[in-house]
């Protein structure tokens, strides 16, 4: 079903947009080639902003900025206290425009507001606070030498550190890789995705009233092969962080390796496996296949339980191969098919609704064309299948049975409101299915059975494992991927790792 806009005054929430330019030491400039690129409201496929277009020559100033502060500025050399006290400040004010910021992403991205509002930007604010707090607690360790030395290591920041950023959370990923960065003491570049470059932008206006000092925080908003590979291949970028499809990523790795060599860290695509053991409760299980389960009771009753459907299926963690052992599968599939009503496709302000558009037309011609595949290559559809018949990108949510491993929609990573499911016998067959893809990103497993709970969640090769649960982020868990879903861990204080130097030092006990 979809929500029509005449039905009620949502639409008064849409934001004004007040930041469009590049963020370059401490100012909004335009870019050096005066170009701009349209936003597109998915919603409607109208135009929402026009936004500078940042190209290498931008990349090359913004990366001059980072640098300057890095080698001169305050930023790491003041205590990480201080730091943290600034990032403090900085989440404190992302709390206080919780409602515009979700308002940005929803007409950016197309993501429910209410979930905007409720999950995304005040776990946005969490993730900063949690580095704030990580800030002044980054040390090294004393080392045992063989002969008579005291030796140590001194954990130092990497230096100028480009995050290339993509679309489909705009706001925690933005977090997620800057916050630890700075909390290190690294000075940042970062590129939003051309599909979402808003919320960026006001952060980078946040953090500057936070008192992050210029040329801590540059933001470049432009394409993918301008701006994105100018960053990966920079000779004064000394780390990159990269999230997004597996096919960029090996093009941002090899980039580093014929620039200056910078480590690189990649959190790619996942095709992860949900496996529903025979002894699961039918109804919670279907739910969870569904939507998912969020442990914060404090939300929305619709958002205490979601999905593969969640965030339109945008997710690199969507649990989008669900395998159900053979005993309750028929079950399952006939409550897969009652709930699945209940998800209402409409606009993403309306409270209602619980699906909004997919975040661009080239992504919505891509599920649409697996949907097509799938059908072809005989999967029997049991709810949705098509688009809405309205103005922007709405598709039902989709559910396919009779999925065989081979196909390409039990392979590929959709990244759209589309579920394969599929049956298994054994749990080493189970075991054996989850593991059968390239990628290694996530994986949930529904079973009362400890033991079946502990030796599935060993045997499977994925960065995160959910028992009888799913999509259960938080701070304090490393999140990434094993295989083909890349390597570096987000969030955690792995994260903080990744952008700091070990330097070993050593100095003799007895000088005689
Ligand atoms: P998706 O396919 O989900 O849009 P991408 O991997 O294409 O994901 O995009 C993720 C991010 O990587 C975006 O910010 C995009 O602009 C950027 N990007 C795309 N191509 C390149 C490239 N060749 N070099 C660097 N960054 C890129």
């Amino acid at each position: 079903s979809y929500n029509d806009e005449s039905s009620s005054d949502y639409v008064s929430k849409i934001p004004t947009i007040k930041f469009t330019k590049l963020f370059i030491n401490g100012e909004f400039v335009d870019a050096i080639s005066g170009r701009t690129f349209e936003t597109i409201d998915p919603r409607t496929g109208e135009v929402i902003a026009k936004i500078a277009e940042g190209d290498k020559e931008d990349v090359d100033l913004a990366v001059r900025a980072a640098r300057h502060a890095f080698d001169n500025g305050p930023w790491p050399r003041m205590s990480g206290y201080e730091r943290g006290r600034i990032l403090s400040k900085f989440a404190d004010l992302i709390e206080q425009h919780i409602e515009e910021l979700a308002a940005i992403d929803a007409v950016d991205a197309g993501k429910l507001f209410e979930w905007g509002k409720a999950v995304d930007i005040p776990s946005t604010a969490k993730t900063v606070h949690y580095y704030a707090g990580a800030a002044d607690k980054i040390h090294g360790q004393v080392l045992k030498m063989s002969k008579a030395f005291h030796a140590y290591t001194l954990l130092e920041p990497v230096g100028v550190v480009g995050h290339i950023v993509p679309w489909n959370f705009p706001s925690n990923l933005f977090a997620m890789k800057v916050a630890p960065s700075l909390a290190a003491g690294c000075t940042i570049v970062v590129k939003p995705a051309e599909q979402t470059p808003l919320s960026a932008l006001f952060y980078a206006h946040l953090a500057k009233q936070a008192g992050i000092p210029d040329g801590v925080i540059n933001v470049v908003t432009g394409f993918g092969p301008t701006a994105g590979a100018a960053i990966a291949s920079h000779m004064d970028i000394d780390k990159v962080s990269f999230t997004g499809s597996t096919e960029v990523g090996r093009k941002i790795m090899q980039a580093a390796a014929l620039s200056n060599l910078k480590p690189v860290s990649l959190e790619l695509g996942g095709k992860s496996p949900l496996l529903i053991f025979d002894d699961a409760d039918v109804d919670q299980a279907a739910d969870q296949a569904l939507l998912g389960v969020m442990y914060n009771k404090a939300k929305p009753p619709f958002l205490d339980a979601y999905y593969i459907f969640t965030n339109q299926g945008e997710i690199c963690v969507a649990s989008s191969r669900v395998f159900v052992q053979e005993g309750i599968y028929d079950e399952l599939v006939k409550k897969l098919a009652e709930k699945a009503k209940d998800w209402v496709v409409g606009d993403p302000f309306d409270p209602k609704s619980r699906i909004g558009p997919q975040v661009e037309k080239r992504q919505y011609d891509k599920i649409l064309s697996y949907i097509e595949h799938g059908k072809r290559e005989g999967a029997t559809l049991l709810t949705g299948g098509k688009p809405l018949e309205t103005k922007g990108y709405y598709i039902q949510p989709t559910i396919f049975t009779d999925v065989k491993e081979d196909m390409l929609i039990a392979k590929d990573e959709i990244f759209g409101p589309v579920m394969s499911l599929m049956k298994f016998k054994t749990i080493e067959e189970g075991i054996k299915c989850a593991n059968n893809t390239q990628y290694g990103l996530a994986a949930g497993i529904i079973t009362k059975n400890l033991d079946v709970a502990n030796t599935v969640s060993r045997s499977i090769r994925a960065g995160t494992i959910w028992i009888n649960c799913y999509f259960a982020f938080d701070d304090d868990c490393p999140y990434g991927g094993y295989k083909m879903s890349g390597f570096g861990r987000d969030l955690g204080m792995d994260a903080i790792h990744k952008y700091l130097q070990v330097k070993s030092v050593a100095t003799p006990l007895h000088n005689s």
